[in-house]
């Protein structure tokens, strides 16, 4: 390595904006800096190990003892954490802490920038603050550090006031690792505490598996001596009976940075064909960046309880990405990499039956818990929906998941299961009915409902964006079929009595045929129906025909959609409709026909393709 002078450079903007995001928003948990710098250390020795066992001929073959040291000086206002990990060599240095090299960390900065400063801490902790927090309690921060490959007696020193520059050169150094040198500002005295930072240390990391240490000086001997403060040992690879509820929290804290308690865990042991420990944790409530194209998601990778990735999103479909935790395996090669993960036949046999825990811990949870499991629903329901598209393998488990809002349970909140539906239905009811609408009130004002609200049949009120979609995939549910009330079927013709139908067989015909005249090939069919009570005409798609929620979904994403040809159906009872039959002016009884086809788009679409044409129609009517 070549020398490198003293040189001083500027931060990247993103880390300008961070730094001072941080130093103004995380000022009432300022103890975090510790957790993110152990966190680091804990990397870089997890980083070692595994370079050690995979690329052996590159590095010192000693004893290799891993761990984390940090001693406190008082009256240089000095606390010092060391590591023996991989170290950074000089262009990491730069790269590592003078960028942030994160994606996502842009849509982040936006999204923080529009929140509540009360929620700012909270949300910029489950972000994982990193390296830049040690800025929240430091006056200056001096990073010494040497790469395990560097077989020279020199490494890199980084100092910087977090004030928009630092300043890095190349220095003696004898041992490989990093030491971390924090000058406190005079306002955070209490970090020279060791009984402070103990504390901190058992709060945020005990479960690392490394051991961390503080050193003790005894005045009387003037001796140091080093005083392991943390369990350090994995958590996972610990019996079961012998860990709490309280170190699950913990560790659930450790790993994700969420403030809040999981919901629920399963962690396991599995011996057999293959063999690997997995603990998986389902939060309470969803990241920030759930919705977002670059979301942070998948498992942390152990194999041979040795750390290989995080992330790694192999392990469980894209619909449970809520899912956090651990795997660590037996039988994968230590030096794996993303790709052939990727393809590894292990890799799918643990996907698979990770994807099978974690269902049935929801399923557990939805029979034994139901308050529980409809906060999880209200959270996390509409990922689970992506399910059923993604995952036919395990559709039955996940439609027992899902809920809904209906006619009868009177609640916008979804808390019906399809088998309380089915248990439900009426004598001779042959299908799980539905209706799909832009919102929870246009669904269950619709039309289309009245019949069912009359006969007491229930009726699925489905309005979130996913649900349209969906429904193409949700067929049927214990062999009973799923059936539009916005799409013509048999079934729903059934619901009314044929008496009716019969005496008034051809009194409409000559009536309907005046209407077909009118309308010409604007509508598919015209027909009487007596599924209606207080509205006097109504619109269905034909049953193979794209319905109209599905034709917005497809428009609203810029696609070509064929234009939908309606059935037209009418109530020969309402009073308007007796009214337009005896109307013998063919210009007026035109007129009306296509306000009553108009006004039954609008019912349907929630919009007219030309409202102006519609309302010109009315003022004429009006004006009669
Ligand atoms: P993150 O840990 O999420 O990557 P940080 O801001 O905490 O982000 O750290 C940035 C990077 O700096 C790390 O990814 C790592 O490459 C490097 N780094 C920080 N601390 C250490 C350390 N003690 N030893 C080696 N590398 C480190
Ligand atoms: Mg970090």
């Amino acid at each position: 390595m070549k020398d490198k002078k003293k040189t001083t450079h500027i931060f990247q903007s993103e880390v300008k904006e961070l730094l001072h995001l941080m130093i103004h928003s995380l000022y009432s948990n300022k103890e975090i800096f510790l957790r993110e710098l152990i966190s680091n250390a804990s990397d870089a020795i997890e980083k070692i190990r595994f370079e050690k066992l995979y690329n052996p001929e590159k590095y010192s073959k000693n004893n290799y003892i891993p761990k984390i040291q940090i001693s406190i000086k008082k009256t240089e206002k000095q606390i010092i954490i060391s590591d023996n990990g991989i170290g950074m060599t000089y262009k990491e240095v730069i790269k590592n802490l003078g960028t942030i090299a994160k994606s996502g960390t842009k849509s982040f900065l936006e999204k923080i920038n529009n929140i509540e400063k009360k929620e700012k801490n909270e949300f910029i902790g489950q972000f994982g603050v990193g390296f830049y927090s040690s800025f929240i309690v430091s006056e200056t921060v001096s990073v010494y550090t040497k790469h395990a490959s560097n077989k020279e007696k020199n490494g890199t020193l980084w100092i910087s006031n977090g004030k928009g520059e630092y300043s890095v050169e190349t220095i003696p150094m004898e041992e490989y690792g990093t030491k971390i040198i924090l000058l406190l500002k005079d306002s955070e005295k209490e970090f020279l505490e060791s009984w402070k930072i103990k504390q901190i240390i058992k709060k945020y990391s005990d479960h690392i598996s490394i051991p961390i240490e503080i050193e003790n000086y005894d005045k009387k001997t003037k001796t140091i001596s080093w005083e392991k403060i943390n369990e350090a040992q994995a958590l996972w690879t610990q019996n079961k009976n012998n860990i709490t509820k309280e170190s699950y929290q913990k560790f659930y804290t450790y790993i994700t940075h969420d403030s809040e308690k999981p919901l629920i865990w399963s962690h396991n042991r599995v011996e057999g064909n293959q063999e690997y420990i997995n603990l998986l944790y389902i939060p309470k409530k969803a990241t920030w960046d759930m919705w977002h194209r670059e979301n942070k998601h998948g498992l942390k990778l152990y194999v041979k309880h040795i750390f290989i990735m995080d992330e790694a999103t192999q392990f469980l479909p894209n619909y449970l990405r809520f899912v956090k935790g651990i795997i660590d395996s037996q039988d994968l090669p230590l030096n794996i990499s993303r790709e052939i993960l990727q393809d590894s036949s292990i890799t799918h046999i643990l996907r698979k039956s990770l994807t099978k825990r974690v269902l049935n811990m929801l399923n557990t949870l939805s029979e034994q818990e139901k308050k529980q499991y409809q906060e999880f629903w209200n959270v996390f329901g509409l990922v689970i929906k992506e399910g059923l598209a993604e995952d036919s393998e395990n559709q039955k488990t996940i439609s027992n998941l899902l809920r809904f809002s209906s006619i009868q349970t009177k609640t916008k909140e979804q808390i019906l299961s399809l088998k309380e539906y089915t248990d439900n239905m009426i004598e001779g009811q042959k299908k799980i009915y539905f209706i799909t609408a832009d919102s929870y009130k246009s669904a269950l004002n619709s039309p289309h409902l009245e019949i069912f609200k009359e006969k007491n049949i229930d009726v699925l009120l489905l309005s979130d964006r996913i649900d349209e979609w969906m429904m193409n995939y949700l067929i049927e549910f214990n062999k009973i079929q799923f059936q539009s009330v916005s799409k013509a079927d048999q079934s729903l013709d059934d619901l009314v009595s044929n008496k009716k139908i019969d005496t008034n067989k051809n009194k409409f015909d000559n009536f309907i045929e005046k209407i077909k005249k009118v309308l010409n090939n604007k509508v598919k069919n015209v027909r009487i129906t007596y599924r209606l009570k207080n509205t006097p005409a109504m619109v269905l798609t034909d049953s193979n025909d794209m319905s109209t929620q599905m034709a917005k979904i497809f428009s609203a994403a810029g696609q070509p959609v064929p234009k939908i040809k309606y059935i037209l159906e009418i109530n020969p009872i309402h009073p308007l409709i007796k009214k337009i039959k005896k109307i013998e002016d063919q210009e007026i009884f035109s007129n009306w026909i296509e306000v009553l086809f108009e006004q039954s788009i609008l019912a349907e679409k929630g919009n007219l393709d030309n409202p102006h044409l519609f309302i010109n129609r009315i003022n004429k009517l009006f004006l009669l």
